[in-house]
């Protein structure tokens, strides 16, 4: 009888389910429509996107702000090869997802069947496992192995594949829930009694390295990544710092975990903490790009590095003077127990402590002067301050701040304030553009008790801007500000030399059309949309928004010969 069955659509929502999936962000279509809405009878609310990139995007937040695994579903083929910009997005930045597709029917593939693709070759390359459920029995044991995978070890995206005869398979409803249980099952036995990647023989020397390091250094450092944020480190890293004394430094998304208004913060410092330290605890972020690869002229020659990570390869490719492989929760926590036995506090009036607290108040002081101007129309600086000190007003539980864009994204990261962690979502460790509206929606959905602010670059915007029709859809509390200077980097911008040739009339390629009205684009929609020029024109659509707690998008406009070209990072374009 047909009630007593499952099919393959079914079965993956339920065992989604069991295993604890709360949200999957995607597009449905052939052949998945009905996995989306058995997921969602089963419990996983289903978040239906505009676009798969963006789906992903937000599949990759939600697995950074809640620790498991952010769920996308994509259709075959072109959905599948969407969506792989949402995978490759969370394995680059260490976060947890998984992908799930559906396949051309098995029996068709090889012939040039309806949206056939070899997907596992496709999300290899970017997914740290990549399995295809060839049975519908396959079904629940692929969605918890899937679903471990993405948060062993280092986190990252993995991949399902479930072709359309899989899902329209069926199987008696006992026999279903005999394969839930006996993944389950497994996975519980898999998953115990130790955490994965702990190496207790080494830990206890290293832990007891790197506290006598911290110790006898003259001027320690301790850099604070997303992987910390990620590892939820935060009390861990507050107390060694409170303990210790030490001045720390956060990378982007590593900001709030310890307050950014704490007195030891060498955020405002960074050139010289970075350039004169001697001994640096960097956990959960990796010595790339971002921090200069550890090396000089950035860093010092001499400088030792402790390195905490969950990530056994990153330790041996950084090759630190004291590496420790291990949740940096955890790692923390028994460096605050070791050096406990032996407590040490830098005064304020060490002399490294005072020329950080001293640079950190020059730089906030001549900073101060420069946001303290109304300048219009509007810079970067003049808009953010007003930005800040209204996010800074919600108080607690803080809004989750989304940022993109190249200036947009630079001096948001200077003059936004975060006191909580996990609060900031950028374009992370792959420079992603993008991601801002899919963040928003993962935000809201991750943490529905904050506001959503999101700062965007137009450029930036553009990306995933027909989300905001998915804002209003679901009625997100998020509140999307474009900074619309025109276009990339701010217009056109060309020297009268570059002005040449046969399409010399062509709009520049860094240009949009001037003034875009992207509140009108949110209006169409049924959300709000203001348009504003002035500090009380943006101060009043701020409170108004913050208020509602409904999408709205504020059309910020700002001076196109403000900025810079390509932000920060000039000499990389
Ligand atoms: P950032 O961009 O903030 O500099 P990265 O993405 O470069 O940070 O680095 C984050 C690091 O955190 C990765 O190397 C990852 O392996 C590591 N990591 C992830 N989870 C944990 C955890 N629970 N404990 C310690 N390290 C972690």
């Amino acid at each position: 009888m047909a009630a007593e069955t499952v099919d393959g659509s079914a079965l993956a929502g339920r065992a989604l389910a069991a295993a604890g999936a709360r949200h999957m962000f995607g597009v449905v279509g052939i052949p998945v429509t009905s996995l989306a809405s058995r997921a969602a009878a089963a419990g996983v609310r289903f978040l239906a996107f505009r676009n798969e990139q963006s789906a992903g995007y937000a599949a990759a937040a939600y697995g950074f702000l809640t620790g498991s695994p952010g769920l996308l579903l994509t259709v075959s083929g072109p959905g599948c090869v969407h969506g792989l910009a949402g995978l490759s997005h969370a394995t680059a930045n260490a976060w947890p997802l998984l992908m799930l597709s559906g396949s051309c029917d098995q029996a068709d593939a090889g012939r040039g069947d309806f949206q056939e693709l070899d997907q596992i070759a496709a999300t290899k390359p970017f997914a740290k496992l990549a399995v295809k459920a060839t049975t519908i029995a396959d079904i629940p044991r692929l969605v918890f192995q899937a679903l471990a995978a993405a948060v062993s070890g280092r986190p990252g995206g993995c991949y399902l594949d479930i072709p359309s005869d899989v899902l329209h398979q069926t199987l008696p409803q006992s026999e279903a829930a005999d394969l839930i249980a006996a993944a389950a099952a497994a996975d519980s036995a898999a998953s115990n009694p130790s955490p994965p990647n702990q190496k207790p023989l080494d830990e206890d020397e290293a832990i007891g390295k790197a506290a006598d390091l911290l110790r006898r250094a003259e001027r320690p450092l301790v850099v604070i990544g997303k992987g910390a944020a990620y590892a939820r480190a935060e009390e861990a890293i507050r107390k060694l710092v409170d303990t210790t004394g030490i001045p720390f430094l956060p990378t982007p998304m590593g900001k709030g975990v310890v307050p950014d208004s704490h007195p030891l913060s060498a955020t405002a410092a960074r050139s010289l903490a970075i350039g004169q330290c001697d001994v640096a605890l960097v956990v959960g972020a990796r010595l790339n790009w971002l921090l200069h690869f550890g090396e000089p002229p950035k860093w010092s020659k001499d400088v030792k590095f402790i390195l905490v990570d969950v990530c056994e390869e990153e330790i041996e490719l950084r090759k630190p003077h004291v590496g420790i492989v291990g949740d940096a929760k955890r790692v923390i926590e028994l460096i605050n127990r070791e050096i406990k036995d032996d407590p040490f506090c830098l005064a304020r009036s060490h002399p490294w402590v005072e020329a950080i607290t001293k640079k950190t108040k020059d730089n906030v002081v001549r900073m101060e002067a420069q946001l303290a101007k109304d300048v219009v129309p509007f810079n970067f600086l003049t808009p953010l301050r007003i930005i800040r000190d209204a996010i800074l007003a919600e108080g607690s539980p803080a809004p989750i701040v989304v940022s993109e864009g190249a200036n947009t994204m630079d001096v948001g990261r200077a003059v936004l304030v975060q006191n909580e962690p996990r609060t900031r979502l950028d374009a992370g460790t792959w420079g992603t553009m993008g991601v801002g509206l899919g963040y928003c929606i993962a935000a809201a959905v991750a943490e529905p008790e904050r506001l959503v602010v999101a700062v965007e670059g137009d450029s930036g915007y553009g990306f995933s801007a027909m989300e905001v029709e998915t804002l209003v859809r679901y009625q997100l509390p998020v509140v999307v500000i474009v900074f619309n200077n025109n276009g990339v980097y701010g217009g056109d911008r060309r020297s009268s030399d570059e002005i040449t040739g046969p399409f010399k009339d062509d709009p520049a390629p860094t240009s949009f059309v001037p003034a875009a009205g992207y509140h009108i684009m949110m209006e169409a929609f049924g959300g709000k949309g203001y348009l504003v020029e002035t500090p009380d024109e943006l101060k009043s659509a701020l409170s108004e928004s913050f208020r509602a707690r409904k999408p709205a998008v504020i059309n910020c406009i700002i001076d196109p010969y403000a900025g810079a070209e390509s932000g920060r990072m000039q000499h990389k374009n």
